[in-house]
């Protein structure tokens, strides 16, 4: 082999793995950017996923709620109990305050999927006092006033199940209740005590019909362990959102007109 020849094989080596090294770096280049592509697909379907993430049966409920409120208006000022200094019952690793405002951010992205504005009384773990919460309800363009707790009791762990409380002298009061917490039965996966009157502030010092929703007992072992559940949470909101959206169109329905 001449000294030519031996150049010319040089170089051809020297060129097919430079065409080979390009070829593995676009090739390196078009999977980085294939995962970046999946990656950002999945982070985005999994922000959505976790924010509305129902279950299809949960869909479908909050589907034909949105169906219901087509051309209708309603303004709900809900309340989530407690909050900042004010912890409520429950114990340091899930106060109650915590589990409340957990349900109401639940309840608030459903009620706005539906299509109700919905006004908070406080957003995040602020203290706010009974008074603070029935101003801003009265002072609000707001049609209803749901609050949002969770019960105790000390002498009993036994008793367990959502109730429902309105201002005994409100019949509109009394049956929006009773709507709540027959939509809350009905699905069937949630243990209900029934709807009950007792002299709370938000109750009697709100102007606009008002109902206060005890979830559940935290001093009851099997209501804890739902409430402390993400995914009861959730069918829990969705259910209480069927019965303030129902609730709230059957009494504007039965409303004799002016
Ligand atoms: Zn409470």
């Amino acid at each position: 082999m001449d000294e030519r020849e031996r150049r010319r094989r040089k170089r051809k080596i020297q060129v097919y793995t430079m065409r080979f090294l390009t070829a593995l770096a676009a090739v390196g280049i078009l999977t980085l950017l294939i995962l970046a592509g999946v990656g950002i697909v999945r982070l985005i379907r999994g922000r959505a996923r976790e924010t509305m993430a129902v279950s299809d049966e949960d869909m479908e409920v909050l589907n034909g709620l949105k169906e219901q409120m087509k051309g209708k208006e309603f303004t709900l000022i809900l309340d989530a109990g407690h909050g900042g200094n004010d912890v409520g019952t429950g114990s340091p690793d899930y106060y109650e305050k915590d589990i409340n405002m957990d349900i109401v951010k639940e309840m608030k992205e459903m009620l706005e999927y539906c299509g109700v504005e919905v006004a908070l009384t406080r957003d995040g773990d602020e203290t706010v006092t009974l008074d603070e919460r029935s101003s801003f309800a009265n002072d609000s363009e707001g049609d209803r006033f749901v609050s949002i707790h969770c019960n105790y009791c000390e002498e009993d762990a036994s008793v367990a199940g959502l109730e429902c409380y309105y201002w005994a002298d409100s019949m509109i009061g009394e049956s929006y209740a009773r709507e709540i917490v027959s939509a809350v039965e009905g699905s069937g996966q949630i243990a209900v005590r029934g709807i009950k009157t007792e002299d709370f502030h938000v109750l009697r010092e709100t102007k606009i019909p008002a109902v206060l929703v005890e979830t559940g007992y935290i001093s009851n072992k099997e209501d804890r362990e739902n409430l402390y559940d993400a995914e009861y949470q959730k069918t829990l909101s969705v259910y209480l959102v069927k019965g303030i959206i129902e609730g709230y169109l059957h009494s504007v329905q039965d409303m004799p007109s002016e």
